[in-house]
């Protein structure tokens, strides 16, 4: 019996690795015709990740809009809306609570404040996010907490029903890379965007490439955009 009234997904796409993961996690468990994409143009110093991200759009078939948030560029004050800064390299050490100068204060919270809009608009329940709060920087608006606190504060706000769905919240890197070769995500992740320096080939010395590295590494897959950039030449 097929369910009259199939339940609609949004999942927030940026381009990298992660969130296209998640593109396809939903569009297995939702189903092709139900599933969209939202990006969002936030003055991101690194214009590629807007071009991966509608390419990967494409490439899955979903519908994909393209939001803009000028204001955390006017802010500034981070390393990936603010050209003066360099991202920090290098993995943060244990028990070092400073935040990286990557994290972009309330990023995660104004994302899905607007994707919740969007989702609400086009009568999509459910709202698909790429944050884990394992093997990442520490950003405290990629923890469980932060996201249950949100959807509560969503559905009140908005008297929904939206559910928040972060499918790799407690997945290390390398179970993320494992989980992207079950959902058919790996012609995607070839181009899909990671690093920090905004590099195509990737830099392969930030602290975004090196983790994607070592996820790739640790699950014993060949990244396929490394693998991609290395059959072009480039
Ligand atoms: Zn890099």
């Amino acid at each position: 019996m097929t369910d009259p009234t199939p339940e609609k997904a949004l999942v927030v796409l940026s381009g990298g690795q992660d969130s296209t993961t998640c593109l396809y996690w939903a569009l297995q468990r939702f189903g092709q015709d139900h599933v969209e994409a939202v990006t969002f143009d936030y003055g991101q110093r690194h214009r590629v990740e807007l071009d991966c991200a509608r390419k990967i759009a494409a490439l899955a078939g979903v519908r994909q809009t393209v939001l803009p948030i000028d204001t955390f560029a006017a802010i500034g004050g981070n390393a990936l809306t603010d050209d003066a800064i360099a991202p920090e390299s290098g993995a943060r050490a244990d028990g070092d609570q400073a935040l990286p100068n990557t994290f972009v204060p309330g990023r995660n919270l104004i994302f899905l404040s607007f994707a919740a809009a969007l989702a609400y608009t086009r009568g999509a329940r459910h709202l698909v996010t790429g944050v884990a709060q394992t093997d990442y920087s520490g950003y405290p608006d990629c923890r469980e907490n932060t996201l249950k606190a949100l959807e509560l504060a969503l559905r009140l706000g908005m008297d929904s029903r939206v559910e928040l769905h972060a499918p790799l919240m407690h997945l290390s890197k390398a179970q993320t890379v494992t989980l992207a070769q079950q959902v058919g995500a790996m012609e995607a992740l070839s181009f899909s965007h990671t690093c920090y320096n905004g590099e195509v080939p990737p830099c392969g010395h930030c602290a975004a490439c090196e983790l994607r590295a070592k996820g790739f590494a640790e699950a014993g897959v060949a990244d396929p955009l490394v693998e991609r950039c290395r059959q072009q030449g480039n």
